[in-house]
């Protein structure tokens, strides 16, 4: 027999974006159901890159200190061209005065999808795991969403508000009928998380500068691990899930033209990227957040926070909306101030993928061959640290010409 739950909001999807939604209501004490397809938090580490903005956030729930623990700081950046090292950068302080956070902290999604699930099980909550969104109506009144659960029945879960927290193929975007705008140019990445024997020591990140593709080493806990990020050439063809992780290592070695040995692979991936975002966030009372809302390379590791960062904008409206604190009204400049952020996001990460990937002749030049000589330099200017650790940190964003 059907059974209906009636909630303020319902959260559909467990990735990081959802639970942090969810750990931002709990702060504000909303009643919620959040509900994920799997059985349990994804067993991949997919993005590694945590921002200070996000810490930030993490530190008002009390994680943050818990994050930088299980994390590794990068600490250095260096430069290789044709298997040497060109230029070596101290990032260990980069946005000193700026943030108590003034480095980009690496650690794996799997790490800090648990982090936020382990939160909400300290405060009593748990997510309705096996569970899927189907369809979607909703009044002026409230939202009103199918389910089937982990028993193959089906359910009504009525709530005030509704938010997509379902990845870039959203069920809900579709159901919403939004459109999702942007380039239909798809480039294929890889990611693997392995062990590396190399004459690197393990305390730097390596970017390996090539003519017409991006490879990054980035040093995780544990000996000699890393997370090695690359692209694949524009005209390469294959689907995902069609690359065999032998092509994946060979392509790793013709491009860092280095003497590596890679071995104890723990996790591979491909994954194919537009850069697209919604016309818009809501819907009436439904709203998207995360990668059902925009999707982007992975340059500058923003994809995670942005998502969390979604959640976070999203929350504390809703509670204030809830709680009769504050109009409807109000909820309009979620739309307003996560949509032009979405934009820029979508340009920036754009801009400094064709910086370190284009084949484009002039690009490739100032990257092989300019940016190694001047990246020191240009880093030991104040000015532009801080334009860039405020930018790739995330905590030069704010809405202080918006209408709030
Ligand atoms: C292989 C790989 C590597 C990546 N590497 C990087 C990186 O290095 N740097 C970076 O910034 N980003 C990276 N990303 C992107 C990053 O993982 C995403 O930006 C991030 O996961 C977005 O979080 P999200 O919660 O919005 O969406 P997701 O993590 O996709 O979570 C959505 C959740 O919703 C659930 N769901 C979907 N449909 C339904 C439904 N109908 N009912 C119930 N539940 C549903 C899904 O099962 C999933 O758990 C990578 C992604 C992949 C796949």
């Amino acid at each position: 027999m059907e059974t209906t739950i009636k909630t303020d909001v319902l959260i559909i999807g467990a990735g990081p974006t959802g639970l942090s939604l969810a750990a931002q209501l709990v702060r504000h004490d909303i009643d919620f159901v959040i509900i994920e397809k799997n059985e349990g938090l994804t067993p991949f580490s997919k993005a590694i890159g945590v921002q200070a903005r996000t810490l930030e956030i993490y530190e008002q729930i009390g994680l943050a200190q818990k994050a930088v623990e299980q994390g590794a700081i990068a600490g250095k950046a260096r430069m290789v061209v044709g298997g040497e090292i060109r230029a070596e950068i101290d990032l260990s302080n980069i946005g000193q005065g700026l943030s108590a956070y003034p480095y980009m902290l690496l650690l794996e999604q799997s790490k800090n999808e648990r982090l936020l699930y382990e939160y909400l099980q300290r405060k009593g909550k748990e997510v309705l795991w096996k569970a899927e969104f189907k369809s979607l109506s909703q009044t002026e009144a409230g939202t009103s969403a199918q389910i089937v659960t982990a028993t193959g029945s089906s359910q009504t879960i009525e709530a005030n508000y509704l938010v997509g927290c379902d990845g870039a193929k959203s069920l809900v975007r579709h159901a919403l009928g939004l459109e999702f705008q942007g380039s239909t140019v798809e480039r294929m990445f890889f990611v693997a998380d392995v062990q590396v024997d190399w004459k690197f020591s393990h305390d730097a990140l390596h970017v390996c500068l090539s003519q017409d593709s991006l490879l990054a080493f980035f040093p995780l806990k544990g000996d000699k691990r890393y997370r090695i990020v690359g692209s694949f050439p524009e005209e390469f063809a294959k689907e995902e899930g069609e690359v065999l992780y032998e092509e994946i290592e060979q392509r790793i070695k013709e491009k860092a033209q280095l003497d590596l040995d890679i071995h104890d692979v723990d996790w591979f991936s491909t994954y194919k990227v537009h850069t697209r975002h919604v016309n818009k966030f809501s819907e009436g009372r439904c709203f998207l957040a995360g990668d059902s809302a925009h999707i982007h390379t992975p340059a500058g590791g923003q994809g995670m926070n942005t998502g969390i960062q979604d959640g976070y904008n999203l929350a504390w409206k809703v509670a204030l909306v809830l709680e009769d604190k504050a109009h409807e009204k109000l909820l309009e400049t979620y739309n307003e101030e996560r949509l032009e952020n979405a934009r820029n996001l979508t340009r920036s990460t754009d801009r400094m993928f064709q910086f370190l990937a284009s084949s484009e002749w002039f690009l490739a030049f100032l990257r092989t061959n300019v940016l190694p000589s001047m990246a020191k330099y240009i880093l030991s200017l104040d000015s532009a640290r801080n334009f860039m650790f405020t930018l790739i940190s995330q905590i030069g964003i704010n809405y202080r010409h918006g209408s709030l």
